[in-house]
């Protein structure tokens, strides 16, 4: 695997995801390739309905992020921000779970 610093890591999962959403955010899918992206505003996925991230997307980002944990942190505290701009009727503390709470400590 190429080896890039933490901080490229994270801006490039961000263009990815800026990319996913613009892109691909309301079919889900390309060329058959399932994304498990997230769909906003409703924050459910893409690929499967789930509640994103689904358990799917976890194992994904979790093997993509193995050797830098901390960078999926940082990523999934800036998904967590953009959630809770959406999803005013859900609680912080649930938010904070489905989106940080799965995360290696
Ligand atoms: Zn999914």
């Amino acid at each position: 695997m190429e080896e890039v610093a933490p901080d490229v890591r994270v801006r490039r999962a961000m263009a990815l995801r800026r990319a996913a959403s613009a892109h691909y955010g309301r079919a889900g899918s390309l060329a058959g390739v399932n994304l498990h992206s997230p769909l906003r505003p409703s924050w459910t996925c893409t690929g499967c309905s789930a509640p994103w991230p689904c358990q799917t997307r976890r194992g994904q980002l979790l093997a993509s992020f193995d050797s830098t944990p901390v960078s999926l942190t940082l990523l999934m505290g800036g998904y967590f921000i953009d959630a809770a701009q959406d999803l005013h009727a859900e609680s912080a503390s649930a938010l904070y779970q489905r989106f940080m709470g799965w995360l290696k400590q």
